[in-house]
């Protein structure tokens, strides 16, 4: 800390990302990842952009991107925003769509980023706990509100909120922005984008980080009502517009248009769910049913943090949170078939 800090700053309690070891030996199960790479056309799209138009800046509206993302989601361009990552699409929504003076609700026990963007953006909340099976209960969700934003599926639960449950809720909040975190969707749920033309205050995020193999190149975006949409790009062209790059744009629009790839990872990471799901429980672990590309679990007699621990010296990284109520859980990435067998192979000598 510095002298120079403003008392904002000296404030700020930053996100702390999982960790992204450099070891490239090791199992690493932290941080939600896909385990296969992306599609060989994202990469042979990218290849071509390796050249001399790189001197060149980038198209500032991410035009084709956007095009590729409403065909495929079957909604207008002009409903739809990108960003660097659903990261930048989060941070625009609380600078600009929460109405500050009321509280942001958002459920007790989810992404950690959201208190984190509140404090940055001096946006009021409350968290509201889960039920006793870790669900969102839609109609703890009243009272006067400056907005609601979850994911769905929950972070780090996995849990899924049935579209019905989101309808109720939009039906009782029509003067407040509803925000659906769909970083996990594509891994078994039932995306929302399909309620946006009914629901001018439902704005829905997802990302190509998970799905889609592309967590290092950056790619977020919005489905929502043109004016949503229209207020996310004021505040993103108030930042000098940092478009998203050349590279990223190719490479997403090229993810857009390899469907089978797609579908191929996703049935590969939705299998090997399954399968780790039944393992842990053979292992006398509780697992919370997950539609996400990973899973939250409880062992029934063994502390989290020395199985956590335990893990990390034969080289497995998976997540543990030092949170009230869940800190005897472990978030587990869906890794490939081998990793599993890596995992479950050290379970067994920790057991
Ligand atoms: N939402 C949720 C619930 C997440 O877990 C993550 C990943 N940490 C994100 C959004 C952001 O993902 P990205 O910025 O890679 O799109």
């Amino acid at each position: 800390m510095s002298r120079f800090w403003s008392p904002f700053v000296k404030d700020l309690v930053p996100y702390v990302p999982g960790e992204q070891p450099k070891l490239q030996k090791l199992t690493k199960l932290n941080t939600n990842e896909n385990p296969y790479g992306p599609s060989s056309a994202v990469l042979a799209a990218i290849q071509d952009g390796l050249n001399d138009d790189l001197r060149r800046y980038p198209d500032p509206n991410s035009e084709q991107l956007k095009t590729a993302i409403a065909e495929y989601h079957g909604v207008d361009i002009a409903q739809v925003f990108v960003g660097n990552g659903s990261d930048e699409v989060l941070a625009h929504i609380f600078h600009g769509l929460f109405q500050h003076g009321k509280p942001l609700l958002f459920p007790d026990i989810t992404y950690s980023f959201y208190p984190v963007y509140c404090g940055l953006y001096d946006i009021p909340y409350e968290a509201i706990p889960l039920d006793a099976a870790f669900q969102i209960r839609v109609n703890d969700y009243t009272g006067m509100k400056g907005g609601i934003i979850f994911p769905n599926p929950n972070a780090p639960t996995g849990c899924f909120l049935p579209l019905a449950e989101i309808e109720r809720l939009l039906a009782v909040n029509t003067e407040t922005v509803v925000v659906i975190d769909e970083a996990y969707v594509d891994f078994g749920g039932e995306s929302a984008i399909s309620l946006v033309s009914r629901y001018p205050n439902l704005l829905v995020t997802q990302t190509l980080s998970k799905s889609r193999s592309l967590a290092g190149l950056r790619v977020g975006f919005a489905v929502g009502h043109p004016d949503l949409i229209e207020a996310l790009e004021r505040i993103k062209n108030s930042f000098n517009s940092y478009p998203l790059d050349r590279l990223a744009q190719r490479g997403a629009v090229a993810s857009f248009a390899d469907q089978p790839y797609f579908e191929q990872c996703q049935a590969a990471v939705i299998a090997e769910r399954e399968a780790l799901v039944r393992g842990l429980a053979e292992l006398d672990f509780e697992v919370l049913p997950s539609l996400a590309n990973f899973v939250f679990c409880r062992h029934r007699s063994r502390d989290a943090a020395e199985l956590a621990a335990g893990l990390r010296e034969d080289g497995i990284i998976v997540r543990h949170f030092k949170q009230a109520r869940i800190e005897q859980y472990l978030r587990i990435s869906i890794g490939r078939p081998a990793e599993s067998a890596v995992l479950f192979e050290s379970l067994k000598r920790l057991l």
